[in-house]
This record gives C-alpha cells, structure tokens and sequence, in this order.
C-alpha cells in the first residue's frame, strides 16, 4: 500500500473501539505516518495509541471535542508542538440517530449536524494555515451512502442532509486549496461491519444485505484502504471527489 512515511496525520474519531476511525489509525500508521488519535473518548484514545505502538507505529493521543473550537485549536498547537507539521486529517468524527423527520426536533437536527459538518468545519480550518505553507496537504471526510440515497436502518434525515453537506463543502474547498497543494476529498462508505451493524435483528440484516450486490458489509479495513490512497502522494491530482465504497449498493 502507499507509504507515508514522514507524514503526520490527524484521525477525529478514532477512540472508538470497534469504529472505521481506530481502523484509518492503524492502517495510516502502519503506512509509517505518525498518527494523531484525536477523540471524545479517553479510554478508547487510549486503547487506539496502544494498538498503534505495539504494532510498532507512532502515535499522539488527544482529547477532542470537533464542536469546540477551543479544544480544535488546542489540539493543533499540540500537534503542532510535537511534531512541527500536519499533513493528513481525516475528518471521520460522525454521530447518528434514527428518526423521523415528523418526530424530529431542532435540537436534533442541531447535534447531528453540530458534529458531522460544523465540526468538520472546525476541524479543516484549523489545519489550512499549516497546510498552506507547507505547501503540501491531504483532507479526506467521510461522507456517507445516505447522502446520496437517503438513509436506511441507521441515520434520520438530519444525518444524510449533514453528510450531503460534507461533499459541498469539500468541493468547494478543493477549489479554494488547489494551488497550494492540498487535495480535499471525501469516502461514502455503504453499511459497514462495525458494533451498529452487528446489534441489527437477523431478519434486518438480511434484508439489507439483498439490496448490497456484494452480499454483505464493507470492512472497516475497505475503508481505511481508499482514505489511505487519498491521504498519499500518488493521489496528487484527484481532487474534490469522493469514493463510494459500498459493495455496489448504490452505483
Ligand atoms: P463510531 O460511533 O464507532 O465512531 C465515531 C467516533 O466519533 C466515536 O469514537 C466518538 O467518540 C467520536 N465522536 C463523536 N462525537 C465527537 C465529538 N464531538 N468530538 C470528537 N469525537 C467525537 O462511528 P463509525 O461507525 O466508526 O463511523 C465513523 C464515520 O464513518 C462517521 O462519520 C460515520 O458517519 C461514517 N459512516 C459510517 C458508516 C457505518 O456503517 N458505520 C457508514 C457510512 C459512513
């Protein structure tokens, strides 16, 4: 696979044990970048550094909070401390929940989108500068199918409007960053086989792995192999894209 070796990177969300986030860590880290494993979650930041250093790879924990600009700053200039540069941020911090939109509430809509755009936002901007002058980044998000589709079993529509959002944003800041080296893209992954899936009754998970070509769940290894592509050199000149990965469920 691509190597990055000398590369920093940023993964938000990658405490979660079982996560796509913790999956992009390692697979980054064992590609040689040094891996900041950025989270709400202690005990998983934790859990994730550990895994990263018995593999024989480097790794950075920090507590983040994506909607606090406060704790975003406060994690680049640590960053920035410990290692002079950042070079890779993949934005993967997301939440969900399931409802309707006639049950759904302002407050609702405002969590959802709280995390998976507005700290995107957060996030992004804070590594531009150091990106820019540089000259050299790589901002990989992740979308999801639901943007494109609407949800099913998991999201409401808060969550596919967020995730819509995520690829115009993307695209628009590819445009803006083109020149400066920075590549700017998103991954929509399809169901994939993480502690959500698995908690599913039987007879949902049939039904909607019929709809899935492939026959069943994307791994979070599928994931984190399309987001480290996009984080490499070799990537140079795709810029303001996204990489469905869903076994075909949405073409
Ligand atoms: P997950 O819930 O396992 O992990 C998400 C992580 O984000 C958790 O560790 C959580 O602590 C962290 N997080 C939440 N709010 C945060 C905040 N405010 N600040 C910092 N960290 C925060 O989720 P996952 O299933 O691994 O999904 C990862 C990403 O992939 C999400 O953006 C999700 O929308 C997207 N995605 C997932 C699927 C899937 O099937 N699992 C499909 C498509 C897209």
């Amino acid at each position: 696979m691509f190597q990055l070796n000398d590369r920093v990177a940023i993964v938000t969300g990658s405490g979660s044990k079982k996560g796509i986030g913790r999956t992009i860590a390692l697979t980054l880290a064992k590609q040689g970048a040094a891996v900041v494993v950025a989270d709400l979650n202690a005990d998983g930041i934790q859990d994730t550094v550990n895994a990263i250093q018995e593999a024989g790879g480097k790794a950075l924990g920090v507590e983040l909070n994506v909607t606090s600009k406060e704790s975003v700053d406060a994690m680049v200039e640590k960053v920035l401390e410990e290692y002079g540069r950042i070079d890779i941020l993949v934005n993967n911090a997301g939440i969900s929940q399931k409802v309707t939109v006639q049950d759904m509430t302002l407050e609702d809509m405002t969590r959802v989108f709280n995390v998976n755009m507005f700290g995107l936002f957060l996030c992004t901007q804070a590594v531009l500068e150091t990106m820019k002058k540089q000259k050299f980044g790589r901002i990989v998000s992740l979308s999801s199918v639901s943007a494109k589709r609407g949800g099913g079993v998991f999201g409401g529509a808060h969550y596919s409007a967020s995730k819509a959002a995520v690829l115009g944003f993307s695209k628009n800041l590819a445009r803006e960053v083109a020149l400066n080296g920075i590549t700017v893209n998103c991954v929509a992954p399809g169901l994939v086989n993480t502690d959500i899936w698995k908690s599913l009754p039987e007879e949902v998970a049939n039904n909607v792995i019929a709809g899935i070509p492939a026959g069943r769940p994307g791994e979070t290894e599928e994931i984190a192999a399309a987001i480290a592509f996009l984080a490499s050199e070799e990537s140079s000149y795709i810029t303001g894209e996204e990489i469905d990965i869903n076994g075909g469920s949405h073409m």
